[in-house]
């Protein structure tokens, strides 16, 4: 391993491997395929790129996103690689296949559909291969959360090399989505390295959305560093930039529907600020070295725990203190639920389970860290003293009648209003609507008052949460499959109710 420090400092300037880098290089260096579980920022590129200096042959990348190519290759070149990507959107093919031919790369970076033809694999025999390196390789998996079948189709043309060791990477994989990896890239099992998921220095708060703007808002008045604000649309991200442009900070917005100029700009100027705010659909910020992103905060549910934690991970990279935000509603959860009834019978189990880890997250009172690192397969301390429940705890409220009383006024008012109706009708506001209706005889009229009319909201979220509630087209609620059982009584309703925080406790000063 001398030699492959030595390269490590005079080639890429570090004095050191980072956590479980110098595992992976050992086992790559040494033949054997390996799949190195590593989150974003710990450095997964340079487990391929150094063996690749050292060992004879042209390493192959399969890295799914073309634009993530492009910067990688930048990088490489930077440390002096021979480096090339054969993409569609490249103009120079036929020359980078040449200096294949003639042993000239160190590195080709391909994407997996083009990887998997058969005539790249030809290509690839007149070659000396050294390494496959899959990157983002939970795209292999279906219960990874981006599957794309492309890369299926990397196991039967990696056959062709019997002797060319595999290494796969990626940054999100629980168990499951780790054992699935290794059989299909037929990677043995003593070839898994897994580095400590932990980020310490960021601070994860979540919390209901009520006033979304307001919300967020607040937390960029305390934050003065750059932060990314994530949001689910589009038109969402352009409505809150606008938004909170107004109050004097520097804001733009990222999506895809932007012409490219403007997203080259916004994203370099991003990247050079020290203050700049910038709303963003979830596509921004794979592949950006910005160490110092101070808070990430996100509009809407992610997709799954790999995702918020992939996309919290952007924040604080320099390893200073930050704050990871996530402002959810029961809204989110009913939409992904009916999302969940419209895909097939496999993929559902797979995107329940995922909704169902999402749903222990933010409805938690205990430690948030906790719930993420255990996820990832770790065992955590019980508290970690830097997220929301562990400064703040908590308190527990029983609230199995109310969500009786709650459900029973969804079925009595026949399974079509929104919430704020249902909530009128259980506190008892006699209103043209509900005399119309005839709802103010209806045994439910009136039976929630006082403090526990403060139940309903949250009692609506979590009911939401747990699938009790659906939404209907025309935005109301209706029962859903769970409700049976908390109408039963069968079913308690534990409810966390967050601690009020005042608005002048701002933090940012001492981290
Ligand atoms: P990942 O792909 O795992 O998200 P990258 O490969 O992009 O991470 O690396 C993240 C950052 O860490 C880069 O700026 C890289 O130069 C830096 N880095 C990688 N290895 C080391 C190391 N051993 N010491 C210091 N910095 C490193
Ligand atoms: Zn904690």
């Amino acid at each position: 391993m001398q030699a492959a420090l030595d390269i490590l400092k005079r080639t890429f300037g570090f004095s050191a491997f980072r956590g479980v880098q110098a595992d992976v290089v050992e086992r790559v260096l040494a033949g054997q395929s390996t799949l190195g579980v590593m989150p974003t920022g710990a450095g997964k590129s340079l487990c391929y790129q150094l063996p690749s200096l050292m060992l004879e042959g042209t390493c192959i990348v399969v890295s799914p996103l073309i634009a993530l190519m492009h910067d990688q290759l930048r990088s490489a070149e930077a440390n002096g690689i021979s480096a090339a990507t054969l993409t569609s959107v490249d103009e120079n093919r036929a020359e980078t296949i040449q200096r294949l031919l003639a042993g000239d790369l160190d590195l080709l970076y391909v994407a997996p559909e083009r990887a998997s033809q058969p005539h790249f694999r030809d290509l690839l025999q007149q070659c000396r291969i050294a390494l496959f390196a899959i990157d983002e390789a939970h795209c292999v998996s279906e219960w990874g959360h981006d599957f794309r079948p492309d890369y299926r189709l990397l196991a039967p043309m990696m056959e062709a090399f019997p002797d060319v060791p595999r290494l796969a990477l990626t940054a999100t994989a629980d168990e499951h989505t780790r054992a699935d990896i290794l059989t299909q890239l037929g990677i043995p099992g003593e070839g898994l390295i897994v580095a400590g998921f932990d980020r310490p220095n960021i601070r994860y708060h979540i919390r209901p959305r009520d006033s979304l703007t307001r919300q967020i808002q607040q937390i960029i008045d305390a934050e003065p560093g750059p932060g990314i604000v994530y949001a689910p649309t589009r038109a969402a991200t352009e409505r809150l930039a606008e938004t909170l442009g107004k109050s004097g900070r520097e804001t733009r917005c990222y999506h895809a529907g932007l012409p490219p100029e403007v997203r080259a700009k916004n994203q370099h100027d991003f990247v050079a600020s020290e203050d700049m705010v910038i709303v963003a659909t979830v596509a921004f910020g794979m592949g950006i070295d910005k160490p110092d992103v101070r808070f990430v905060i996100h509009a809407g549910l992610p997709k799954s725990i790999e995702a918020y934690y992939q996309e919290t991970g952007r924040a604080g990279r320099d390893g200073d203190p930050s704050v990871a935000h996530l402002f959810w509603g029961g809204d989110d959860f009913a939409r992904a639920r009916m999302r969940v009834a419209e895909v097939g019978q496999d993929r559902s189990t797979g995107e329940r389970a995922r909704l169902g880890a999402l749903g222990a997250l933010v409805e938690t009172a205990g430690c948030r860290r906790a719930i993420l690192l255990r996820h990832f397969g770790e065992t955590p301390p019980e508290t970690c003293g830097n997220c929301d429940n562990c400064l703040n705890p908590p308190k527990a409220v029983d609230a199995t009648v109310t969500a009786q009383k709650y459900l029973s006024a969804v079925a009595r008012t026949r399974q079509m209003y929104g919430a704020g109706y249902v909530e009128s009708i259980l506190t008892g506001q006699s209103t043209d609507r509900s005399r119309q209706n005839g709802h103010d005889s209806l045994s439910v009229f009136g039976i929630v008052d006082g403090e526990e009319a403060a139940l309903l909201k949250p009692v609506s979220r979590a009911l939401q949460v747990r699938g009790a509630l659906l939404p209907t087209e025309h935005g109301g609620l209706m029962l859903g499959p769970e409700a049976k059982a908390y109408l039963k009584g069968e079913v308690p309703l534990d409810l966390v109710m967050p601690p009020r925080t005042a608005r002048s406790r701002k933090r940012g000063v001492g981290g």
